[in-house]
């Protein structure tokens, strides 16, 4: 593999990463890093896109193609628990979902590239804030992402706990399912417990909501289209002897496609409308997508899985994996521009098996030189 010289460079720097996490806009430290080492490379850097989003642009020969390979820096408001020399220092910050190994993939790829990179064209290094949360990649755009450097096509990545290292998968279409947060809100007459007659206790007309709310995916959905509701919250203003006058209801919805994605909201519509009216109590129903499913374009679903083939052989090279039920801020970026979101296996035992987001999970090392190889064999592929 082509980087694995910078083996213990790429370990240095994701465990200093590691021990450094920030969140939401904040991350400085990974920002100063990456620009910091940009630049050392003899990589050209704008940073301050975003906050402390980081754009290294690095040309060679004189071609006109593109391509744009970005990474994640933001860390969790995650405890860690994992007594590693290396665990985080700050409390309540956590790299528990390995965009500490994505930027360190993606510097060693931007290292190796400069320095001894064979290709003809113009590759950009995105490195952005906030993927958590969805922000990072509409606020780069917002910021002119694509106006101010012209981008060709888009990459991204993220390391699979419980997928062996050295594998990779990816899919044409949809890979990761969008995020849609709802609330509903109810209100009914609260009274005294021992006279329910004389109120509209919303504890019981919320608990028929949840239930009934449970057969969008049984009953409205195309088996072949998964999608997710879940309710994650319930919360009155009733106390033990008090009977309930108000009610709210939360969630999270996913899905695949952005047919199945208005089933769920239209059918919750229904859903709480007919409940209320039968019980003659106001609702209000609020359903925002906060993140769009990730949609692979089969172009560039085709040239990752091209790179992947070469670099790991056809056995670990997986190009029609199942879609993932997680969302991913890439897709915004790939709304703008073709893309493919790739996955690679981050290990199957102990920390590094453990679910993203998990307080004991964590990216593993052996992946740095497999998944910044990686970046490298995609861009000299591409601007051959
Ligand atoms: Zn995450
Ligand atoms: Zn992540």
């Amino acid at each position: 593999m082509k980087t694995k010289s910078l083996h213990n460079y790429l370990v240095e720097w994701r465990q200093d990463l590691h021990m450094n996490p920030q969140i939401s806009f904040e991350e400085e430290y990974a920002s100063n890093k990456v620009s910091n080492l940009l630049k050392e490379f003899g990589i050209e850097v704008h940073q301050g896109i975003a906050k402390t989003g980081v754009v290294g642009v690095l040309k060679k020969g004189t071609s006109n193609k593109s391509i744009g390979i970005r990474a994640d820096m933001d860390a969790l408001p995650i405890n860690e628990i994992n007594n590693f020399s290396y665990k985080s220092k700050i409390e309540n910050r956590m790299h528990a979902c390995g965009h500490d190994g994505h930027t360190t993939m993606l510097l060693g790829a931007a290292k190796y590239l400069a320095e001894q990179g064979d290709f003809d064209g113009t590759i950009y290094f995105i490195f952005q804030p906030d993927e958590e949360n969805c922000f990072g990649a509409k606020t780069m755009i917002e910021e002119g992402l694509f106006t101010k450097f012209s981008i060709d096509e888009v990459y991204g990545m993220h390391n699979i706990p419980g997928m062996e290292v050295g594998t990779f998968g990816t899919r044409k279409g949809a890979i990761t399912t969008s995020e849609n947060l709802f609330e509903i809100s109810f209100e009914g007459k609260g009274g005294h417990a021992a006279l329910p007659h004389m109120g509209q206790d919303t504890l019981t007309i919320g608990s028929q909501i949840i239930v009934a709310l449970q057969t969008i995916v049984s009953r409205k959905l195309n088996p072949v289209d998964p999608g997710v509701v879940s309710v994650t919250e319930f919360i009155t203003d009733g106390k033990k002897n008090i009977l309930p006058g108000k009610g709210l209801i939360k969630g999270d919805a996913r899905a695949l496609s952005e047919d199945s994605n208005i089933i769920i909201e239209q059918s919750m519509r229904q859903i709480v409308k007919g409940i209320c009216e039968a019980y003659n109590v106001s609702y209000e129903v609020s359903y925002k997508t906060t993140c769009p499913m990730t949609f692979n374009e089969s172009k560039q679903a085709d040239s990752a899985t091209k790179a992947a083939k070469s670099l790991l052989g056809e056995k670990n090279t997986n190009g029609d994996i199942e879609p993932r039920q997680f969302s991913e801020d890439f897709s915004i970026m790939s709304k703008e521009k073709p893309g493919c979101f790739v996955l690679m296996g981050n290990g199957t035992k102990g920390s590094h098996g453990r679910p993203l987001h998990a307080a004991d999970y964590d990216f593993n090392d052996e992946l740095l030189v497999t998944g910044s190889s990686y970046w490298v064999e995609l861009a000299e592929q591409q601007l051959r």
